[in-house]
């Protein structure tokens, strides 16, 4: 698996989670994997940590060196461990942060990350050559690793005994494309042919995304109904054509997470734990959230906003309807980082409202497993959502997800409605339009079955209870890679 992230060594987002979660379900499961990301500046590094191999990759003509060093990594109930790979160029890596500082993408992240995929392939071939090692799937993840695709496919004398290598993409966000301006093309050291409509050309643009899709042998991603909205224009951010030529399709394969990690029973960050039999716990998190933020301790519903502050994530809809929920006997929560605009408008909702908001601007781990804990409802109006994870942590962690329907929230979050439930099934809210209304109708339906106490336990029971761990899914990134390698022997 090639990514850009993975927990717990680097995360902006999702991708992080669930790369690492899924590598370790397949490594429990049996198989053997390799997890390859740059080596970022950050955690000092583990001492188990070792130089794995040294690589030359040609950049612009010029040969780089670079290193590739190993960190084992134990896995509970596995037999064996699982090996992650970081490629190691400090010029290109040892930031301080992983695509942008400051809010300004770094100038070089195309060089950075022609660099990581190329160093990706010839690590694999490594693997092969000198460990003799066999290599079925190539899993990449992203646009960051999407290169990998398109050098292995068209630069075949390049990356001689690879040619057998089936690649599968998964895709975590058609929002991210990794485009850069036409004219640095001569960095990738791609054929310029390839600089085209039908290759890596889009409108104008090098787009890193298109040709990963274009070129791996599957393409994949993170629930059924985001594989499905990318198909059309409104959510396929001008790759719906690309994506309809893909010959398998796109198939949508819903995240778990690391139910181990997020376990409201043996959670860490937690001033205390809970489970579904016994929910006293969440009380004590919720009065302690309550202190941390500088809230009164008031048996009030408590409202979180956990994630990126962006457009995508639709936070600008909830701004808009702060003063209709202050007007209300509520508090709210937010935890996030990311759009200037948007930090300003949650500092001025803040001052407005000192007692009634909590502000955490910035990333903090823990903060977000508190949050989950101490909260009654975590608010996700996203624009488009391909799975999103805070609502999944939001179902363990008894706190009712509100979201608007799409993507990954549709399909992860059961609408309360007569029939759910009755059959007791309901895990949170839907609203289908991205707009103010309509975020304000589900809030208010919420915050109306919220004093219904036997129904609203009835919601937050059947979110603790459903399955959310990588289970099932893992198994079906197997058959996916199953069926890849048939294609390779038939
Ligand atoms: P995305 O990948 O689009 O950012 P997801 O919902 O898939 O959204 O995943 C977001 C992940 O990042 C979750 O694990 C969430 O807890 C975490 N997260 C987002 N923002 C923050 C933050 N400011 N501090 C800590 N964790 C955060």
């Amino acid at each position: 698996m090639a990514a850009s992230e993975a927990v717990p060594y680097a995360k902006t987002g999702g991708l992080a989670d669930m790369v690492s979660a899924l590598a370790i379900e397949l490594t429990k499961s049996g198989h053997h994997v390799t997890l390859l990301m740059p080596g970022y500046r950050g955690r000092a590094p583990s001492e188990s940590r070792q130089l794995a191999m040294r690589l030359s990759i040609p950049m612009d003509g010029k040969p780089v060196d670079v290193t590739v060093e190993e960190e084992n990594v134990f896995v509970t109930g596995a037999l064996h461990r699982l090996r992650v790979l970081f490629v190691r160029y400090d010029p290109y890596f040892d930031r301080p942060g992983l695509y942008q500082y400051d809010h300004h993408d770094y100038p070089d992240n195309l060089e950075r990350f022609v660099l990581f995929c190329r160093a990706v392939l010839e690590t694999v071939r490594g693997l092969i050559e000198t460990r003799a090692e066999k290599v079925d799937v190539l899993h990449l993840h992203d646009w960051q690793a999407a290169l990998c695709a398109v050098y292995l496919k068209t630069l075949p004398h390049e990356y001689k005994g690879l040619e057998e290598l089936k690649v599968l993409l998964t895709l975590h966000n058609v929002g991210y494309q990794g485009t850069f301006p036409g004219h640095q093309f001569v960095k990738t050291g791609l054929p310029p042919s390839l600089f085209s409509p039908s290759g890596l050309e889009f409108y104008g643009s090098i787009n890193c995304l298109k040709g990963g899709i274009i070129f791996s042998d599957a393409v994949s991603t993170v629930s059924p109904t985001y594989a499905k909205e990318i198909m059309t224009p409104e959510y396929g951010c001008g790759l719906e054509g690309v994506l309809a030529n893909c010959a398998d399709g796109v198939k949508g394969i819903t995240n778990g997470i690391d139910v181990a990690v997020w376990n409201p029973e043996s959670d860490a960050y937690l001033p205390a734990q809970y489970s579904a039999a016994d929910l006293s716990g969440k009380q004590t998190c919720k009065r302690a959230l309550q202190r941390e933020l500088g809230l009164p301790n008031r048996d009030v519903p408590l409202l979180a906003v956990i994630g990126r502050l962006t457009f995508q994530k639709g936070f600008d809809l909830l701004i808009d309807v702060i003063p209709e929920i202050m007007s209300l006997d509520t508090q709210i929560v937010v935890l996030g980082t990311g759009d200037h605009h948007l930090e300003q408008q949650f500092i001025a909702a803040r001052a407005r409202y000192p007692d009634r908001i909590g502000l955490c601007l910035g990333f903090d781990e823990g903060m977000a497993h508190r949050i989950e804990a101490g909260s009654d409802m975590l608010i996700m109006p996203s624009r488009y959502e391909p799975c999103g994870l805070s609502q999944l942590y939001s179902l363990r962690y008894g706190t009712v997800p509100i979201v608007r329907r799409t993507g990954g929230l549709a399909d992860t979050v059961v609408h309360f409605r007569p029939s759910t439930v009755k059959s007791r099934c309901a895990t949170g809210f839907h609203f289908i339009e991205a707009s103010t209304d309509s975020l304000l109708s589900a809030l208010l339906l919420s915050l109306h079955v919220y004093k219904e106490r036997q129904t609203w336990q009835s919601l937050i029971h059947a979110g603790m209870i459903t399955d959310l761990s990588w289970d099932r899914s893992a198994k079906l990134y197997v058959d996916l890679y199953r069926e890849l390698q048939r294609g390779r022997e038939s």
